[in-house]
């Protein structure tokens, strides 16, 4: 166990004995499904779960020789932005004291920090992975929709999640992903990347030279000063490096949280209706009524914050209120979708701080729901449209809180924002 506890399970998984991370230890979110090894998801509800089969990213990460030295903490079922709401106790940050290391792979991206793992696996439906490496001064990318297996990952909101890599440098983060990238006959909504041949890791090569970057205006708006300060030099840093940039405007961001939640929510509450102590989780006893029997289960197996959720999306999705929330949401998503294609016409990458504020301090953000889904304005954009990012460390604030950039790439761009990214870490 690590000081800030950072795994959830830290049970050894053997991979093959040679392959291209046979020299690697690669940490796994608790969300994504080991072959008897307990996967709990942060809750309560799976505290005892022990999957009967790999998720494919596992697989890969096996045969690829890699070692899995453990589960890491998360929020509960993915649903927080500081790692706060883990059923096995919040994480800390081991790069910034008293400061939450993001959410919701906080665990991932913290054993990545502290050296404990050399490389993680997180996953992202609104920057679940961007937002825990740009905390804690790691890289991280969420890759486009449909290029990572989720067979095996337990769904939070499946039209808006991609596992990705977290790791120290761009180069480590790409290998990764060139093991787990790739169509898997298990999941339908993968498809082989229309440039699959050659590596992710050889894009890694730092040219930014004649690379145009635009950079959304409303995505600086109302972002923390010193943030936004740190972006610019990272900027610079990149401009005197032959990249130019312009900006451009995404007017549709502005609806991008509202929008992200209520599909986010709407999907979790169908998602997890099978946890109700028959089908998955923890049994809520039966004294004749099956009812009060899954009641049970769900007051006692869930968190506050997933309750929440359940609520919300249960009436989001409601016979009254569907065509004024759900579909609105989905109207929403259409044009989110739209003005980032517009953007991309004229630029090969767009940047923007990845989170609008350095690390929360602890224990914030938890009265305070709103809030926090506020600071997830910048990534949960990039969702809604299914493309792919990548936060990379882009300095400190002056108290030496770690600042990450986000670059985001066209669909199946990943080398664009790779060989970008790799030109500042
Ligand atoms: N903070 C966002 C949420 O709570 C993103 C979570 C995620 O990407 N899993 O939904």
């Amino acid at each position: 166990m690590t000081a800030y506890n950072g795994y959830i399970t830290d049970e050894t998984i053997e991979g093959a004995d040679d392959g291209p991370l046979a020299a690697k230890t690669v940490a796994v979110k608790d969300n994504i499904s080991t072959e008897g090894v307990r996967t709990t998801c942060g809750s309560a509800m799976l505290d005892e779960y022990v999957p009967p089969y790999d998720a494919t990213v596992v697989e890969r990460l096996k045969d690829a020789g890699a070692t899995i030295p453990g589960k890491t903490n998360m929020d509960e079922f993915g649903m927080g932005t500081t790692t706060e709401t883990s059923a096995f106790g919040p994480v800390e940050n081991p790069v910034a004291e008293g400061r939450v290391p993001g959410g919701s792979s906080g665990g991932s991206a913290a054993v990545v920090a502290a050296g404990d793992a050399d490389l993680a696996l997180g996953s992202d439906t609104g920057g679940s992975i961007r937002c825990p490496a740009a905390f804690c001064g790691v890289v991280g990318i969420k890759p486009t929709y449909g290029l990572v297996s989720r067979y095996g990952l337990v769904a939070y909101a499946n039209s808006l999640e991609q596992i990705g890599p977290i790791a120290p440098t761009v180069e480590d983060a790409a290998e990764l992903l060139d093991v787990i990238a790739g169509p898997d006959e298990h999941d339908a909504t993968t498809q082989e990347a229309p440039d699959a041949d050659g590596s992710y890791a050889a894009a890694a090569d730092g040219d930014v030279d004649g690379l145009s970057i635009g950079v959304p205006t409303e995505l600086l708006d109302g972002a923390d000063e010193e943030v936004v300060e740190t972006f610019w030099t990272a900027l610079d840093d990149l401009e005197a490096q032959g990249a130019s940039y312009h900006e451009v405007d995404l007017p549709s961001v502005e609806h991008a949280v509202e929008a992200y939640y209520v599909i986010a929510m709407s999907e979790a509450s169908s998602n997890l209706a099978r946890f109700d102590g028959v089908r998955y989780g923890q049994s809520g006893g039966y004294d004749g009524n099956w009812n009060d029997s899954f009641a049970n289960a769900r007051e006692e197996g869930f968190g506050e914050e997933v309750k929440r959720r359940i609520l919300l999306g249960t009436y989001a999705l409601s016979a009254g209120y569907h065509d004024k929330y759900y579909k609105k949401a989905q109207d929403a998503r259409a044009w989110v979708k739209q003005d980032f294609d517009e953007a991309l016409e004229d630029a090969d990458v767009l940047a923007s701080p990845t989170m609008p504020v350095p690390p929360m301090e602890r224990g914030e953000s938890l009265d305070d729901p709103l809030t926090m889904y506020l600071a997830d304005a910048n990534t949960t954009p990039v969702n809604l449209a299914n493309l792919p990012a990548i936060s990379v460390p882009a300095g400190e604030t002056d108290t030496g809180l770690p600042v990450g950039l986000q670059l985001v790439g066209p669909a199946f761009g990943e080398r664009e924002i790779i060989r970008a990214g790799s030109a500042l870490a």
